[in-house]
């Protein structure tokens, strides 16, 4: 999932500065998950808002404001209402939702979130970075543990040398993932595979923009 992390309060009032009405998208996905851009906090968002002389002419939290098909269903009617009845729209969705919005309506779009990352959530309240979506992935060959997300310094052919007691030298509270690695391809068994040959990344793979186009089913 991606994992995002609700704005300070101020810096959303100052990015608002100048305008009076205005509608709020959360995402109950991401935003959602994570507890910090979901309908909860946008409604929240809003009664904090209203506090401060605004008028919030909408709140609405889909689930999955980066698919066009949820902001715009039925034909493009909430993204209208949006943009008919606000002077700005402020959206608590990752920054791919915030962009597909804004690239849907003529009237300013902000973000009240930061995108932090690919996650993996736990409890309900633990989210972690396991993945930065390289555009190459190597985890087949790492015991299904990414390096290149959970290593300070993304290296793909073993540690740096600096953990200490199997600590990362970069972060002591996590531990160094090559350790990790190891453990678990001795494990399962595949320890040897490590030995051979370090995993072979492609790095021409990881340009950006990327895109993933779907073949039309025959
Ligand atoms: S190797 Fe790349 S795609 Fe695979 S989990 Fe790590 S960052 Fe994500
Ligand atoms: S100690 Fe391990 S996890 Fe930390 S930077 Fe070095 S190799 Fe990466």
């Amino acid at each position: 999932m991606v994992v995002v992390k609700l704005k300070p309060f101020e810096e959303i009032l100052k990015a608002l500065e100048g305008f009076k009405k205005v509608f709020i998208f959360g995402c109950e996905l991401g935003s959602g998950r994570c507890k910090n851009g979901g309908l909860r906090e946008a409604v929240e968002l809003g009664e904090k808002l209203k506090e401060k002389g605004f008028e919030i002419v909408g709140i609405k939290s889909p689930g999955g404001t980066c698919i066009l098909e949820r902001i715009s269903f039925p034909g493009r009617e909430l993204l209208k209402e949006a943009e008919k009845n606000s002077e700005v729209i402020i959206s608590l969705a990752c920054g791919a939702g915030t962009q597909l919005i804004a690239e849907n309506v003529d009237i300013p779009v902000l973000t009240g979130v930061t995108t932090l990352f690919i996650g993996a959530e736990r409890e309900g309240k633990y989210f972690n970075e396991y993945c930065i979506a390289c555009g190459d992935c190597i985890i087949s060959e790492t015991g299904g543990i990414c390096p290149i997300a959970r290593c300070p310094k993304s290296l793909t052919n073993g540690p740096c040398g600096g953990a200490i007691d199997g600590k990362c030298e970069v972060d002591p509270s996590i531990p160094c993932i090559w350790y990790l690695i190891a453990d678990r391809m001795e494990k399962i068994g595949t320890l040897r595979k490590l030995k051979i040959r370090a995993p072979f990344k492609d790095y021409s793979k990881s340009v950006y923009p990327r895109s993933l186009i779907l073949e039309e089913e025959a």
